[in-house]
């Protein structure tokens, strides 16, 4: 049923995930000894279960009776996850609510729990009125979108079905790049990261070896959006020469052989404010191309972020990067997010980033059971 909503796979899955009980809120996260908090951070309530998160906290509640989809009292929202959800899906139609009004509720959904790990992760307070208008206009894009694209208008613009896709973007820009050969036993990812204009960090990572190159594109992605939600950055423009991977994300591509990365990656993306990937061409990306060889050709699991090059086979090409003083500073926030939430995490994460001292080699052993891609 969720599958054939009219909805992106973003959405869909993150709908699923809520369905299979696998969204981490505070109380699911307590249960499972990943915090002993279980308490609601919008408003204090005893247990944030996943139908207080997204149908009776008071914010929640105010989104929905905004949203023009009926609520009846003590139907719906009611207690029950499973009987919210069964209103949504089949009984609200029933009932005489209107269909193009109903279907705004993924997006109503969606932009709740955005809400909510706003004000965990950024104490930024969205407030309903702001969730009901981000979630009608995205419907309204999307909608419009597939109607362009069902009409075959040329041009080729493939990143209007996703709102927050950009081309020019004022954001930070993280280059990525992954290196994978046949029949080695390790892949190497890598990425440089661009906070502001000249201010430059640097991660690389050796991880085994992936079942093909586009799941190592994929995990260093993955792991490079978890650094950087680790440091507090929740908005971020990506960048990478893989042009399937750029493909596969903005056009939501339907990769069976990609389900756990991609799972993962729509929690992830749920925690991002802004989020985009583009394609670049391969000679601009030569950098993240070099830490990914360089991780690949060190022959073990490990990774690595700092803001001096890693590795003694850089330096030679170092001052051509212009790269400069550390300004971890930035960093200094460290957010709570916790990698333990990840319900389908595919590769380490709980190990990996202390921000480093300046200017000094921080290498750090992920655990082997972490390391899991298969
Ligand atoms: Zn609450």
């Amino acid at each position: 049923m969720i599958w054939k909503l009219k909805a992106p796979r973003k959405i869909q899955h993150f709908l699923w995930q809520v369905l299979s009980d696998s969204i981490a809120s505070c109380s699911r996260l307590a249960d499972r000894h990943c915090g002993t908090d279980k308490s609601c951070p919008r408003c204090g309530h005893e247990e944030e279960s996943l139908n207080h998160l997204l149908f009776l906290c008071p914010p929640a509640l105010q989104t929905w009776a905004l949203s023009d989809i009926p609520t009846l009292p003590g139907l719906f929202p009611s207690e029950s996850l499973y009987e919210n959800f069964d209103y949504l899906l089949l009984r609200a139609t029933k009932n005489g609510a209107p269909r193009n009004v109903l279907a705004r509720f993924p997006w109503i959904a969606w932009f709740i729990w955005k809400a909510r790990n706003e004000k965990i992760f950024n104490n930024t307070q969205i407030l309903p009125p702001e969730t009901v208008l981000h979630a009608t206009q995205e419907e309204e894009n999307w909608r419009v979108a597939q109607i362009l694209a069902s009409q075959e208008v040329t041009g080729g613009n493939q990143h209007t079905t996703n709102g927050n896709m950009e081309n020019e973007s004022p954001y930070p820009r993280c280059q990525v790049d992954a290196s994978w050969v046949t029949n080695s036993p390790f892949s190497g990812g890598g990425f440089v990261l661009e906070l502001a204009p000249g201010t430059v960090t640097y991660g690389s990572i050796g991880m085994d070896q992936t079942l093909s190159p586009m799941h190592a594109e994929f995990t260093i992605l993955l792991y490079a959006m978890k650094n950087f939600l680790l440091l507090g950055v929740t908005s971020m423009s990506f960048e990478s020469d893989c042009l399937q991977l750029v493909k596969l994300i903005n056009d939501e591509e339907d990769w069976p052989a990609m389900a756990s990365e991609w799972n993962e990656f729509i929690h992830l993306l749920s925690l991002f404010t802004v989020f985009s990937i583009s394609f670049i061409a391969r000679e601009r990306n030569v950098r993240a191309d070099l830490l990914a060889k360089g991780a690949r050709s060190k022959n073990s699991i490990f990774s690595h972020v700092d803001s001096v090059i890693p590795g003694c086979s850089f330096k030679c090409n170092a001052n051509k990067w212009n790269k400069t003083d550390s300004e971890w500073k930035v960093f200094a926030r460290k957010p709570s997010y916790d990698s333990e939430s990840s319900s389908l995490a595919t590769t380490a994460s709980d190990k990996l980033v202390e921000p480093p001292e300046p200017v000094s080699e921080v290498t750090q052993q992920m655990s082997e059971e972490g390391e899991d891609s298969r």
